[in-house]
Parts: structure tokens; C-alpha cells; sequence
């Protein structure tokens, strides 16, 4: 990755882990962490009701903390849902937008996705805006088609300056969870196809600085190799995150 672009490696816990449990995994974290908090950005995704213990685990260590969505209003009568005052308040610094997952079982569409991208910088959290083809689309020849139409439409009413501080995560949904990696060729190939999508929409500053994130099955075996290219500046980590020692393995990554 360009050296400019601080690396972000960052834990989604979807709904694993208890209160306790999430606090125990981001003390460990926190404490294997450390050597690397200058030069790299560790985040840390637990569910809605693990969010408080997490933050303080994490109180004062430089790790960041993300919900894993939100509700783009700041409140309102919507029964069961979280708004960016709220995750701010309990300490979040960042926000996962539009994760596969919500998109396929719980039907986000580009239009929310995009709705929830203003509201997070709004209210001074980070987006992280995952984008990523399926199989089906993938084996039709239609993944730049579905990248750009999902980019493109999470992006467009933000300023240049909003684009510069986000961060998109590409994940293809094939490869979340299934054991299933990209390729780090097939991973540089969307992420440099983003960064150029990017820099004709935003201009060139707003691509240079955004980081692209890549997630589907990243482990302690591939972070490296996908580290390596020059459009990937780090990675969303579903199922190595939730132990400490896989985690902080690819924390301590060696690009190449
Ligand atoms: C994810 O949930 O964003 C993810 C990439 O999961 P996994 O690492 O388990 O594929």
C-alpha cells in the first residue's frame, strides 16, 4: 500500500460475544496491540450491547471503536434501532455501513447505505462503507459493474474532503466467511478499479488519501500477501478477529 495511507486493521464481531467476553478480547487486544498504534489504526466492531465494556477496555489505548450499523436519523420513534448520537456518545469513533449481511438479510439498499454514510459524518464518526459483488454477479462478469453502481451511490453526495477521511472496505460477499480468500490479484484488481472511480468523481487528493480496506476470510496466512498490493490499506476481519491471537497476528503483519 501507498505509504501516505495509514493502515487500518479492523475486527467486525458481528453478534458473537458477551459483554464480558468483548471486554476480555479488547483488553487482550489492547495489550498485544500497543507496539503497533503509531504507525497503524486497530479498530474494534462489538455489538451494539458489548459497545460500553469495549470502550472502557479500550479507554485511553488509541484503538477505535465502531458500531457495526446505525440508523441515519439522530432519533425518532424507530423501534429497535441505534442513531449516530447515540454510538458517539457511547464512544464509538467509527461506524460499519453496509455490510453484506445487512444488505442480504436485512435489505439495505445503496440508497440507505448512502443515507447512513452522510448521517455517521454528520456526526463526526467514520464510515466504514463496504461494497463487494456476489458469486452469481462475479461469475456473470458483473463485479465492476456492482462495485461502481454501489460506490458510486454510497459516495455521491459527499464532499471531497468526507471521501478523503472514509473508508470503504471491499469485501466480495463469496469470500466472507467461506474460507474462500480472493486472490490478492483479484483484490488489487477492484481496489485500484475503487481508487480510480474515486479519483473521477472526488479528484485526485479524495482517491490518494482514501483507504480501501479489504475483507473475505483475511487470516494470519493471507494478510500479508494482500498488504503487499499497492491499493489495499488493510483489512475488515470477520471470524479471525474474534481471538486475540489471530487478530493480533495480523495486526503485526509483515507486508509481502
Ligand atoms: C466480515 O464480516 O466483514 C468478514 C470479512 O468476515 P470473514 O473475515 O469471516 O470472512
Amino acid at each position: 500500500m501507498a505509504a501516505a495511507r495509514r493502515p487500518v486493521l479492523a475486527a467486525n464481531w458481528k453478534m458473537y460475544k458477551t459483554a464480558a467476553e468483548a471486554a476480555q478480547l479488547a483488553r487482550a487486544v489492547r495489550e498485544g496491540a500497543r507496539d503497533v498504534l503509531g504507525a497503524r489504526e486497530v479498530l474494534l466492531a462489538p455489538s451494539f450491547l458489548s459497545i460500553a465494556a469495549v470502550a472502557e477496555a479500550l479507554r485511553g489505548s488509541g484503538i477505535g471503536l465502531a458500531g457495526q450499523n446505525l440508523h441515519h436519523e439522530a432519533e425518532g420513534a424507530f423501534t429497535g434501532e441505534v442513531s449516530p448520537v447515540m454510538l458517539k456518545d457511547a464512544g464509538c469513533t467509527h461506524v460499519i455501513i453496509g455490510h453484506s449481511e445487512r444488505r442480504q438479510l436485512f435489505g439495505e439498499t445503496d440508497e440507505a447505505v448512502a443515507k447512513k454514510a452522510r448521517a455517521a459524518l454528520a456526526h463526526g464518526l467514520t464510515p466504514i462503507v463496504c461494497v463487494g459483488e456476489t458469486l452469481a454477479e462475479r461469475e456473470s462478469g458483473r463485479t465492476m459493474e456492482v462495485v461502481e453502481r454501489q460506490t458510486e451511490k454510497a459516495l455521491r453526495a459527499l464532499s471531497t474532503d468526507q471521501v478523503a477521511a472514509a473508508v470503504l472496505a471491499y469485501e466480495p460477499v463469496w469470500a466472507i466467511g467461506t474460507g474462500k480468500v480472493a486472490t490478492a490479484e483479484q483484490a488489487e484488481e477492484v481496489q485500484a478499479f475503487i481508487r480510480k472511480l474515486v479519483n473521477r468523481s472526488h479528484g485526485q487528493a479524495a482517491a490518494a488519501a482514501l483507504r480501501i480496506l479489504y475483507g473475505g476470510s483475511v487470516k494470519p496466512d493471507n494478510i500479508g500477501i494482500l498488504m503487499a498490493q499497492a491499493d489495499i490499506d488493510g483489512a475488515l476481519v470477520g471470524g479471525a478477529s474474534l481471538k486475540a491471537d489471530s487478530f493480533l497476528q495480523i495486526v503485526h503483519y509483515a507486508a509481502g
